[in-house]
Order: structure tokens, then sequence, then C-alpha cells
């Protein structure tokens, strides 16, 4: 890797934070807080995401009585967050570090107003040298309110915060070619374009967190396509962080970045398609414009439905007459108004080409 990666998300899986009998290893932690550090002081801006709540509250309270899936993750994440953020709140003070705690939830990457609320956030956090610490808010986000994982979440937060290199820290090297097991598989080093290495991926999720190989990788090529390097890596090593910044030849997955980055716009509308707000169905003269040569934006024209609850600027999905997904895009207007507006000549998109991702 080179100098020039100024900004970079760090995300530290469940499975590198704990110790095989689930207690918080704090150990790792105060590692990997030391390698941190030490990039900080080398100017660079850092966003951690962190995982780790559930599984540290989980180790921290015994419920009085047999909880259910949701009420148990609250209780564990609610108690474990407050852990885990004490704990890097004080390994990071022994640096003179201070670091601050962001909690959010799907709900905030499909509303552009608390998007940029979120973004500005951090952006402020940096601006005083203060390393975010992001997590997803455990005990309010349940089920289909969830992040997939929280390497769905640190993809969000590397294309949000604009990241040069977001590297993906788990217990092991990075993606093998066989069975990691086998002595005869290796690290595949280097994935490039639109070369596709699925196959080689064995769907073993990890033993505390929710991620798993699988997951890593699509986030991995969803986040380098839009022009960021993403690395896969193993936190355990001895000076990882350090290593894989200074360019140094450690066993590791890199997914090169596209050389044509998205716009930031184009970041947000990529990432956001599971988290929009609302539907807007086009007839099928539409859809046929829109896989035309020319870039096309929806117009009232095509539009035979509008449905969901979304306001101006917020994320919606595009529908054909069957019901099928074709993208994503930024609403233009409020639901009344596309309502309003639907069928009608001679009005503003109702989303411009430059806010849309077709899948
Ligand atoms: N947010 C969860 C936690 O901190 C982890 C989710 C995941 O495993 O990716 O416990």
């Amino acid at each position: 890797m080179t100098k020039q990666l100024k900004r970079i998300a760090i995300k530290v899986g469940s499975n590198v934070l704990m110790r095989r009998d689930g207690r918080l290893d704090v150990d790792r932690m105060s590692d990997l807080v030391a390698q941190i550090a030490e990039l900080h002081e080398s100017g660079k801006e850092i966003v951690l995401i962190s995982s780790g709540a559930v599984a540290s509250g989980r180790n921290e309270i015994k419920p009085l009585k047999k909880l259910d899936a949701i009420s148990s993750r609250q209780l564990y994440s609610a108690v474990g967050q407050a852990k885990l953020i004490n704990r890097y709140f004080e390994l990071f003070h022994k640096y003179g570090i201070v670091c601050g705690q962001v909690l959010t939830s799907k709900e905030n990457f499909g509303s552009r107003m608390h998007y940029l609320n979120q973004k500005n956030c951090m952006e402020v956090m940096l601006e005083n040298k203060v390393i975010p610490i992001v997590n997803e808010n455990d005990a309010v986000s349940v089920t289909e309110l969830m992040f997939t994982d929280n390497d769905e979440l640190s993809g969000l937060v590397a294309a949000m915060m604009n990241m040069d290199a977001l590297i993906l820290l788990s217990n092991v090297d990075g993606i093998y070619n066989g069975d990691p097991a086998l002595p005869e598989s290796s690290v595949i080093r280097e994935i490039a374009g639109k070369s596709d290495i699925s196959a080689f991926i064995h769907s073993g999720k990890s033993s505390f967190g929710r991620g798993g190989m699988l997951t890593k990788y699509h986030i991995a090529r969803k986040v380098a396509d839009e022009g960021i390097l993403v690395v896969i890596a193993n936190g355990a090593r001895q000076r990882i962080l350090p290593e894989l910044i200074c360019g140094a030849p450690v066993v590791c997955s890199r997914f090169l970045p596209s050389k044509k980055p998205a716009s930031n716009i184009k970041k947000w509308i990529a990432h956001s398609g599971g988290l929009a707000k609302g539907e807007i169905q086009i007839d099928k003269g539409a859809e046929n414009a829109l896989y035309g040569a020319k870039a096309t934006s929806i117009l009232f024209v095509g539009i035979t439905g509008v449905t969901g609850d979304f306001r101006k600027d917020d994320i919606v999905k595009i529908i054909n007459e069957n019901g099928s997904q074709l993208g994503v895009g930024r609403a233009g207007y409020d639901r009344e108004k596309a309502i309003a507006l639907m069928g009608k000549h001679n009005a503003r998109p109702m989303i411009h080409y430059d806010y849309l991702y077709l899948d």
C-alpha cells in the first residue's frame, strides 16, 4: 500500500476481539489500539468500526429468566457496548487520543438528511482528531431493521466518508483458494476488476459475530468498485495495520480499487438499495429507455405507481410492470407530489440520471 492512503476505515470483527472462552480479549484490543495510535500519530484519519457489543454483554450478565433471541440481543448489546467503548476510551487515552462513540442503524442510511447528519458528525470528529468508533445500535435495531453484519456497515461508512481504504480485520489471513484447513490452499493475494472468486469461498459463519467470508467478499467487491482499496487481513497478526499501510508484503487479500471512482452521491445510492423508503413503478416504454444507449432519467410520464412513505432526496426503488427491481435512485419529490405528478408531461424528472443506479 502506498503513502497516499490518508483516510482509512478499519473494521474489527467480534472474532478478533473475543477469546475462545467468549471474554473480551483486552490484550488484543490494547495491541490494536497501539497500532491505530501509531497510524493516528502519523497523520492518518481513522474510523474504527468495532463489533463485540453482543459478545461482551453475553459474558457480563446472566438473564433472570429465559429470553427470546431479540430480547437477549438487546440486553447483551446494551450492556456490552458500554463495556466495549469504556475499554476503548481508556486504551486510547493512554496515547493521549480521544475517541468517541457513533451508534447507527440502517434507517440512518436510507434518508438523505440522516445520512448527511451522520457524515457531518464523523467529519467534525475527524477534524478535531477524535477517532470515531462505530457500531450498529444493536439495542434498538432488530430483525429487518438490522444490517446483515458489521461488514455491511463498514462498507457504508467507507463510502460515506470517502475513505481511501477499508481494512476488514478477521481471524483468517484472507480469502483462500480452497478449504483454509488444507495445506495446499493459499490466500488469494490480489483481486482485480470483475474476476469472480466467490466459488472458492466457504459459507461458514464466524463463531461470535454475524458475518462470514461471503458477505465480506460481496462488500469488498462493491466498495472496491467505488474506487476504495479493500483489504481482508488477520487481526491477530502482529503489527498488521502499520505493515499493511506501509506496503510490507503481509499475507492478505487486496481488492484493487476501480480506476473510475463513483461520485459520492452514486456511492450512497449504490449502497442504499436495501434501505429504500418507497417504490416507483415504471411502464415498459420507460424501462426500455433506461437500457437504451443514452443516459435516461425517470420521467413522470412513464410512472405508473408510487408506494411507500418517502421524502424528497430519500432512496427509492425502481420497479417494472412485473414488480421486478431495476435499480434505485434518489427521489426528486416527496411522495405526495410524486403521486400528483404521476403520468404528467413537462415536469422535472422524478429521478435524474445522475442519481440513478441500475442493478
Ligand atoms: N454489532 C454487533 C456487535 O457489536 C456485531 C455484528 C457482526 O457480527 O457483524 O456485537
